[in-house]
């Protein structure tokens, strides 16, 4: 028994003894008596190894980075946020090549290269400010010029930095302001390469002009075709197809059938602000006034006078945000030629031998009194169709009109239309009033052609004080019925 025990003793001890050798001979692998100046590489807080020449990793580094510096065109990359590089004084044997250290940060870490982050903060509540990278910041300088001059030209611009724009001599612009509505900062900072970096000012420009970065979309010009139609067929205001095709100078220049124009949508990232004091001639319509004759049968009518347009010479203050009416207010308005009634007779002799008279398309008047401007016209803006005339120029509180005989079937605070009112005309017709500050009138009563439904407003989702006055064919607007330009009420 006791023997037993004895070899059990030895062999335990010659374990223990084993154990201490194996532990000497790696702790001489792994430290060295005297201690040696090195440099510790940390990634996040945590150990990489050390190398001898902080310096020659540097260098490693940079030289094994080319084919980033090609991509970038820049002569530095450098190493990655979080690796710290710190002289210390160590027993630990094992140091690591630069090449080791290297692979071991590029497989946790992309690497970096010196530029700017830019944030464009959005205007929107909820809506994600921008943030973009930009290898240096006379690209994003250029980019903006850029942007700046498709919605104002060149010249303009020039003209208005050196305070030398031509006087009005009887209609045209004087630009008192041009801003980019937009909070941006532009902060020096270590971009990582696997990030998008701007590194040129034509990328960025088309990225700020459209949003996104695709391919131009074309359009092969077919016979017949005109800039306003072109544009109409693909979503664009005229103004936004002159903007992305700036060979073009206006709405009457000629297409040549096969020739290429763009046809991308807009949509800029950043919000062009152009404030001017403008003088602009715009026609007013003429009124049409009906007589009854009784010696005339029931829907006959006959034209006494034919109406003409007449012409008033407004003086405004406009706001334009990236090429569109935001705002625009009329200090002064001048008749230059008044406008002649059209005065129609109609009849009221009614058969005494019975049947159904035909229906008559009463005449129509203007929703507001003078002194409006019409600040954007039925059609594409955006991508989207704008389904009526936005009159603006005759102010907050100015009188609405009803712009024919009929009964009201909508009047009512909500959504995006604000303050809004829908009459039926009866003939089919249905017009609406929107953003009104108020209504005189409820759902249900019969108003009269010309009397007076709501004062103008900026309530719902308006831009500035104006008038949205809407015609549908129909049906009521927003449910089924068909959007009509209001204009031809008044041709
Ligand atoms: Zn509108």
């Amino acid at each position: 028994m006791m023997k037993v025990i004895k070899t059990g003793l030895i062999y335990v001890f010659a374990c223990i003894v084993s154990f201490l050798i194996v532990m000497f001979v790696n702790f001489a692998d792994r430290y060295e008596l005297s201690p040696k100046q090195v440099y510790k590489v940390y990634l996040d807080g945590k150990v990489v190894g050390n190398v001898k020449d902080k310096q020659k990793l540097e260098d490693y580094i940079n030289e094994e980075q080319k084919e980033i510096k090609e991509k970038y065109g820049v002569d530095k990359v450098y190493v990655p946020t979080g690796v710290d590089i710190q002289k210390c004084v160590t027993y630990e044997k094992n140091v690591l090549t630069a090449k080791q250290i290297n692979n071991i940060i590029t497989k946790e870490k992309p690497f970096t290269v010196e530029g700017y982050k830019i944030t464009i903060k959005s205007n929107t509540e909820g809506e994600d400010d921008i943030i973009l990278n930009v290898l240096n910041k006379d690209i994003f300088d250029k980019a903006i010029k850029s942007v700046v001059n498709a919605f104002v030209p060149k010249e303009d611009v020039l003209n208005y930095e050196n305070d030398t724009q031509p006087e009005i001599k009887e209609t045209g612009d004087l630009i008192e302001d041009i801003y980019v509505d937009q909070n941006i900062t532009i902060k020096h900072s270590y971009i990582s390469t696997d990030e998008d970096i701007f590194t040129d000012e034509k990328t960025l420009t088309k990225y700020l002009m459209f949003g996104e970065l695709k391919e131009d979309q074309y359009y092969t010009v077919q016979e017949g075709d005109t800039i306003d139609s072109i544009a109409y067929n693909n979503k664009l205001a005229t103004e936004e197809f002159l903007i992305v095709n700036p060979e073009f100078t206006s709405a009457n220049n000629l297409l040549s059938v096969g020739q290429q124009v763009k046809v991308g949508l807009i949509n800029p990232i950043v919000d062009v602000v152009v404030e001017t004091h403008s003088v602009v001639d715009q026609e007013s319509q003429y009124n049409t006034v009906t007589e009854e004759d009784p010696t005339m049968m029931y829907g006959t009518e006959k034209v006494i006078t034919e109406g003409q347009n007449g012409l008033n010479r407004l003086t405004m203050k406009i706001k334009k945000v990236n090429g569109e009416i935001n705002n625009a207010v009329t200090l002064n308005s001048e008749t230059l030629t008044p406008s002649i009634d059209k005065v129609v007779k109609v009849g009221t002799k009614v058969y005494s031998g019975g049947g159904t008279p035909a229906i008559m398309t009463g005449s129509w008047v203007w929703p507001t009194i003078s002194k409006y401007y019409i600040s954007s016209y039925f059609g594409y803006r955006w991508g989207k169709i704008h389904e009526a005339l936005d009159i603006a120029g005759s102010g907050e509180g100015s009188p609405i009109f009803a712009a024919g005989s009929g009964t009201v079937v909508t009047s009512q605070n909500k959504g995006s239309l604000g303050n809004h009112v829908t009459i039926d005309h009866g003939n089919g017709y249905y017009t609406l009033y929107a953003h009104m500050s108020s209504r005189l009138v409820s759902v249900g009563q019969t108003v009269q052609k010309a009397q007076q439904i709501g004062t103008m407003g900026h309530t719902g989702f308006a831009t500035g004080t104006h008038l949205h006055f809407g015609l549908y064919k129909n049906g009521l607007p927003y449910r089924n019925g068909i959007p009509m330009d209001p204009m031809i009420l008044y041709r």
